[in-house]
């Protein structure tokens, strides 16, 4: 049990607590001496703060630290299984659910095939189920919020998805009241591609890299934007909402034919309506049926049906269609980033999502499509990867959003002097 901090902390007071709990959080400060010199405060106050994140449960005093002369001062550690967090990520196809500790840790996950077209009632009644689950399984360590990523705009201050393309029947819908109501905790509900950009940043291959794009292609496409090692979500929550930028270049070069597929926003020449794994998935299709494509036809006549895997593996063998779908897609993919990259100048670009993170044909393409058409100066130092993390990086990301809201400034000092969030749902609420 977590014992209370004092209510009514002072600006200042709680201004030093974030700090010297960051610091050991972030494992940047690993003992007193260290604490001090990296923030800058008073030792009495660095004191003072420490007694209170140990008293709290937060931060614990452990084993001797080596000494620079002198008497060893004792290494400070966060204690990050104080509590859980109850991440999911649902996609147009699957839904992940798993427990993060409070840093950010994977404990437990579990992924089963889903249709988020069926609605919000049944797919979060199914995650609340898995969720139970896994709290069953840790019955000694409470959840101190939850963190969930949808496949589409959220409206970030209400938790709301707000017409989401891929997303029937859930504009709208109040996500977070549903299962603050349930669970009794704090939640918060982002863009999948946000969290899977959280996820890559913190514990992936983007770390350090602090202004970075990570771009999802999956079903559509999205991508994630850390601006200066912080999530930029934009005045209303989609920055990022990449795939329903209008392909003006295709539409000059190769006119209205190729554009003339709506996308599932309602508008033409969509990015996603033309570069999307079920873009991709269409145009295979269309190309097996008009005889085009002996190997896309018979993985039709087989299954009955094509998805965007079945291109890249034909692609692998050398269907020469499949090749020219990717690297068509790759290209379309490209050019959009390659704006990108010169409107954000990020020193990453990461790649994840089914399709994003398949084969070295599209990410070839990709690449060589952002360096023809990006200046040199922003491409010299650019780095452009397959997400590291893969399936792991939206639910991680969404640990990560949840414990950096409950450690903020904003926050911290409004549940630590009851020792716990739980009980306090409307927290998320700002
Ligand atoms: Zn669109």
């Amino acid at each position: 049990m977590v014992a209370p901090v004092d209510r009514g902390m002072g600006a200042d007071q709680l201004d030093s607590l974030v700090a010297v709990l960051d610091l050991v959080r972030f494992q940047t400060a690993r003992t007193r001496p260290e604490l001090v010199q990296r923030s800058g405060l008073g030792r009495t106050v660095v004191t003072q703060r420490l007694a209170q994140l140990t008293s709290s449960g937060l931060v614990a005093e452990g084993a001797l630290g080596p000494s620079t002369g002198g008497r060893a001062p004792r290494e400070l550690r966060f204690r990050a299984e104080a509590a859980v967090v109850l991440v999911a990520e649902l996609g147009a196809t699957s839904i992940s659910v798993g427990l993060t500790d409070l840093a950010g840790q994977l404990v437990m996950q579990r992924e089963e095939q889903w249709d988020i077209a069926v609605g919000p009632e049944p797919t979060l009644s199914r995650v609340a189920e898995l969720f139970d689950r896994m709290l069953a399984a840790q019955p000694d360590t409470p959840p101190w919020g939850i963190g969930v990523g949808v496949p589409g705009p959220v409206e970030f201050a209400s938790g709301r998805p707000a017409a989401p393309p891929i997303m029937p029947g859930w504009d709208g819908y109040p996500i977070r009241d549903r299962f603050a109501a349930r669970f009794n905790v704090p939640v918060w509900v982002d863009n999948e591609v946000n969290t899977m950009a959280l996820g890559e940043y913190r514990a992936g291959l983007g770390r350090g890299a602090d202004d970075l794009i990570h771009v999802k292609i999956g079903t559509g496409i999205g991508a994630g934007l850390i601006s200066g090692g912080r999530l930029h979500r934009g005045t209303q929550g989609c920055a990022g909402d990449i795939g329903h930028i209008a392909l003006v270049s295709e539409l000059i070069e190769t006119g209205p034919g190729a554009t003339q597929q709506m996308c599932r926003c309602g508008k033409f020449g969509c990015l996603e309506a033309l570069a999307s794994g079920s873009a991709l998935a269409r145009d295979a299709t269309a190309a097996a049926e008009a005889g085009r494509s002996p190997a896309l036809a018979r993985c039709l006549a087989e299954a009955g049906s094509l998805t965007a895997t079945d291109v890249v593996h034909a692609a692998e063998f050398g269907d020469p269609v499949a090749v020219e779908l990717l690297q068509r897609a790759g290209r379309l993919v490209g050019e959009t980033l390659a704006a990108l990259v010169s409107f954000f100048n990020p020193s990453m670009v990461l790649l994840g999502g089914g399709v994003g993170m398949s084969g070295d044909l599209l990410l070839a393409t990709i690449r060589q499509a952002i360096y023809r058409r990006s200046l040199p100066l922003a491409t010299r130092d650019l780095r452009i990867a397959r997400s590291q993390l893969g399936d792991r990086a939206g639910l991680m990301g969404a640990g990560f959003m949840v414990v950096d809201e409950l450690f903020s400034r904003a926050l911290l000092g409004r549940w630590l002097y009851q020792g716990t969030p739980v009980g306090q749902p409307t927290l998320a609420a700002g």
